[in-house]
């Protein structure tokens, strides 16, 4: 449970603290660290420039599983068995070996906070010297410090590669009131010439996007269009840049969470999970520095090398992600027919999941197992 001390207004008071781990960043990456930290003792700060699940990052597209293996049923909204792909010359069901789910941000966020015994702050980072974080509530010195603020890796050393030129796809979606069965995707050039739309029913309303591997191609319009088609309003707008490369996980001494590590899946924009991953498997690194049983450097060294031992896969989906949108529509049709055989599926989507397994929550032991009580 954190202990919130966010500051709004006149109460924005300077923020003149040192912290044994600062993590920055409280969405799915940042918060996955915490947790993983409940049973250490360390002296754990939290920051981010919003309070905990105050802005939602994405349209909450998650495999079940891992909801469940994290305890996290609670913000769960809709489950799909199928997959609906449309493109201009087909449309294809196929049925997933295991589900998806959406689930609301706030709630989930929430919950997993819950989970972890931090102090939380509303700040916004700026940059970093050394051991040093400038926020706009002032400088924090920490011994480790996390980067979780998402694709920007504001903390990295040297120049901050910005879009169209950095490794980025873009996203905007729509969320309509509305409802709807099927998680549906469309992969059709009117749309987006490299990328994909989509519509995530969850309960009450409905996630409508699009998404392109090209960063220069604007998704404002056939966003619009999209919800247009499917009859939804376009309100509620939520976009941002996602990365689709890997990069240096641990680096001058930072750990490197989720989008900031570019751990967002190549292809299908899929970065939900992979930030959970990733997020556990930093805490887990931190933790045994922090019992003392590996030296700081150590640990982090051993959290790079688990995140770069992910790049095989990284690098197959970012090629598949180039090929597809060069397939021409007729053969992409045919070839997506051709897959829809439950053996190649459960093969496929088997493999697919490997890369960011929900067993991995359960392959250390829970903060309450530790014999820490969790309030
Ligand atoms: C439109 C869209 C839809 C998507 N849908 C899905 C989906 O359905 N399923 C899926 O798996 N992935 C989806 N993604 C990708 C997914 O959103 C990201 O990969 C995921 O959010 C990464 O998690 P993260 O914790 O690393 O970063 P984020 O979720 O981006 O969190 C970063 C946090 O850092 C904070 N922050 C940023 N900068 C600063 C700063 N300077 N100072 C203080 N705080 C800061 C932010 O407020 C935020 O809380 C989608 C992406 C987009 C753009």
């Amino acid at each position: 449970m954190p202990i919130r001390a966010t500051k709004r207004g006149l109460q924005r008071t300077p923020l003149d603290r040192d912290c044994e781990v600062l993590i920055c960043g409280a969405s799915f990456a940042g918060l996955a660290v915490a947790r993983e930290l409940t049973a250490s003792g360390a002296d754990v700060l939290v920051i981010d420039r919003y309070e905990i699940g105050e802005r939602q990052t994405s349209a909450c597209g998650i495999p079940t599983d891992w909801l469940e293996q994290l305890e996290l049923q609670g913000a769960l909204q809709q489950t799909f068995g199928e997959l609906v792909i449309h493109t201009p010359h087909t449309t294809v069901n196929y049925r997933l070996p295991w589900t998806f789910s959406t689930f609301d941000y706030r709630t989930l966020c929430g919950l997993l906070a819950d989970q972890g015994r931090f102090t939380f702050e509303t700040a916004k980072v700026d940059s970093r010297a050394g051991q040093v974080v400038h926020t706009d509530r002032g400088d924090i010195k920490a011994t480790h410090i996390v980067d979780a603020l998402g694709w920007r890796r504001v903390l990295g050393a040297g120049d901050n590669i910005q879009p169209p030129d950095a490794l980025l796809s873009r996203g905007l979606e729509v969320h309509p009131h509305g409802s709807g069965s099927d998680m549906e995707i469309w992969i059709d050039r009117s749309y987006v010439p490299a990328g994909y739309g989509w519509s995530f029913p969850a309960a009450d309303e409905l996630r409508i996007g699009v998404g392109s591997f090209d960063p220069r191609f604007h998704v404002r319009e056939p966003t619009e269009r999209l919800a247009t088609t499917l009859g939804s309003e376009t309100i509620r707008y939520q976009g941002n840049w996602i990365p689709h490369a890997l990069r240096e996980a641990a680096e001058d001494g930072v750990w490197f969470v989720g989008d900031s590590a570019g751990h967002c899946l190549p292809l299908t924009a899929e970065g939900i999970r992979t930030a959970l991953y990733f997020g556990l498997a930093a805490g887990r690194e931190l933790r045994e520095t922090l019992a003392g049983r590996k030296s700081a450097a150590a640990a982090l060294r051993s959290y790079g090398a688990f995140s770069a031992s992910h790049a095989a896969p990284y690098r197959w989906m970012l090629r598949m992600q180039r090929l597809v949108p060069r397939v021409a529509p007729r053969l992409l049709a045919g070839s997506l027919r051709a897959m829809q055989s439950r053996h190649f599926l459960d093969w496929a989507f088997g493999h697919y999941l490997e890369i960011a397994h929900p067993r991995f929550v359960a392959a250390a032991p829970r903060p309450a197992q530790i014999g820490v009580s969790v309030p």
